[in-house]
């Protein structure tokens, strides 16, 4: 079959490569619509938990099309999505329903073969059958929901509160629509780019601000006494270092945004103590699949206006140095089209 792999890191190709073995717990998934993001990047420049080589992809469904021995619950023709993180379900932390920092965790496209392939072997029970009315793309798309999910389960929106988010990326659309469902009375959302803050509004944030002289003023007109919640998805360690200034007392601020794994911010402990402040991270997603499936399914999360490429496998090399120069938003990979 034809696959993208990093060999090494650093280094993309798109070759033919062995067809997967289906093991006895497992099911092969025949890849329909595979999605690119930023960690696949982290991968590519071994910032990240991978193993080289490795396929990379861990955003997508498809359709079952071989079937392991003790797999009781899947069908071939049963479409699916595949939830990449493999948890052990009998480490300390599974076992406090914290499983997103399982200590035996294993992830499809990070450490084993994933979805930029024309079939990837995958455990059943990471599969989730797909609801008949969910495209293809929507499909890819549960993944990246799913950390969103994950988020709000760790984050609480109070009613009325005022959100503001630095960075509209896929990432940040998807936010900008779960929050504006939260109880919200704002979603304010800051970008570099033009087009991305016209997509915000148009998914639903209250106002955008572009970066630039004229931010931190408007910013304070919006919301003279800060925002409740303030959300990073940039990763850009010197836009969250400034983020702080638009907290309000008592605000909650969320790390979504993946930053380099050594870089610093300063902060003063003071202003967290004085001010009441809450610092949430949020890593991946713990068991969230089900209800991404639910709000993709009932259109309260809209990908379709974040989708900029539909490619074939051949162009994976060229859409990740594009993907690399932000010059995309989603890149939707199809490897069963030439
Ligand atoms: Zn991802
Ligand atoms: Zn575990």
């Amino acid at each position: 079959m034809k696959a993208v792999v990093f060999p090494e890191p650093e280094t993309v190709v798109v070759k033919q490569v062995d067809d997967p073995n289906c093991g006895p717990r497992e099911v092969v998934v025949q890849v329909a619509t595979s999605g690119l993001c930023g960690t696949d990047l982290h991968i590519f420049r071994n910032e990240y938990m991978s193993d080289f080589p490795v396929i990379p992809g861990h955003e997508f469904g498809g359709e079952v099309v071989e079937v392991g021995e003790e797999v009781t619950d899947l069908q071939r023709g049963d479409r699916v999505a595949v939830d990449p993180n493999l948890y052990c379900g009998h480490c300390y932390f599974c076992r406090n329903e914290q499983a997103n920092h399982c200590l035996n965790w294993q992830g499809v496209g990070i450490t084993r073969p994933g979805g930029f392939a024309e079939y990837t072997a995958v455990p059943a029970r990471a599969c989730y059958r797909l609801p008949d009315e969910l495209t293809d793309a929507q499909a890819a798309f549960i993944e990246p929901v799913s950390c969103v999910v994950h988020a709000l389960n760790r984050l609480r929106v109070w009613p009325g509160d005022e959100v503001l988010i630095f960075g509209v990326g896929p990432m940040g659309l998807i936010l900008v629509q779960a929050l504006r469902h939260s109880g919200a009375s704002q979603v304010v959302a800051v970008d570099k780019q033009p087009a991305r803050l016209e997509l915000a509004r148009q998914l639903g944030a209250t106002a955008t601000v572009a970066v630039g002289p004229d931010q931190a003023e408007t910013l304070r007109e919006l919301a003279p006494h800060g925002f409740a919640v303030v959300v990073d998805a940039t990763g850009v360690p010197a836009v969250i270092e400034r983020a702080f200034d638009y907290l309000k007392p008592r605000g909650q601020f969320l790390q979504f945004g993946v930053t380099p794994m050594d870089a610093t911010i300063s902060l003063r402990p003071y202003d967290v103590f004085r001010h009441d402040w809450s610092i949430i991270g949020s890593f991946a997603l713990c068991y969230t699949f089900q209800p991404a499936i639910a709000w993709l399914a009932n259109g309260v999360i809209d990908v379709a206006p974040l989708i900029s490429h539909n490619l074939p496998l051949s162009d994976f090399p060229t859409a990740l140095r594009r993907f690399a120069d932000g010059e995309t938003l989603k890149v939707h990979v199809r490897p069963a089209v030439n």
